[in-house]
């Protein structure tokens, strides 16, 4: 899981969502990574983001729980303003287990993963030596990484 957020608090909104995920039916939160201060990769005229990932245990299906962060999204008011733009709290399915998958509105891996230094080194955090299903292991998509606009924030549990 990715979560991301940079208005309203944006820590707050992230350890909230982190809350509300563990509360999922048969879904538990095994672990998250730090929180990451990262500039905005689309329009500049926003707020820094803060960034996380966090790594479930889930009986849903991946539509399912597409389905169930859409719910928390939209309960913690998040709406939809400009493409890259701000946003209360986005919540992505990064990885799930070893499914590839290529719906209309679902795409595992995430279709940005490989491309998002904010994504990749929190996964690096708590799972170094992941594979990525079709794009081989994390180590070589952080070596390939350009430019990491990155820093820690601080600790937190859950
Ligand atoms: P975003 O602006 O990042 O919140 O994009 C939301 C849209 O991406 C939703 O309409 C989802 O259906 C779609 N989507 C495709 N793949 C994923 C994924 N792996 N995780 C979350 N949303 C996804």
């Amino acid at each position: 899981m990715g979560l991301g957020s940079n208005l309203s608090n944006p820590v707050k909104q992230i350890n909230q969502a982190v809350v509300t995920l563990g509360s999922l039916p048969k879904t538990s939160v095994i672990t998250c990574s730090k929180l990451y201060g990262s500039a905005p990769q689309g329009p500049q005229d926003q707020p820094d983001f803060v960034n996380a990932v966090c790594q479930l245990t889930t009986e849903l299906l991946p539509l399912a729980l597409l389905s169930a962060l859409q719910g928390i999204e939209l309960a913690q008011g998040r709406v939809k303003k400009r493409h890259w733009g701000e946003r209360l709290i986005d919540l992505d399915i990064l990885l799930f287990d070893d499914v590839t998958l290529s719906l209309p509105e679902l795409t595992i891996p995430h279709i940005e993963i490989s491309n998002r230094d904010f994504v990749l080194i929190p996964l690096f955090e708590i799972a170094p030596d992941l594979i990525v299903p079709n794009q081989g292991s994390l180590r070589n998509l952080i070596a390939q990484l350009k430019t990491t606009y990155l820093h820690p924030l601080s600790l937190f549990t859950v």
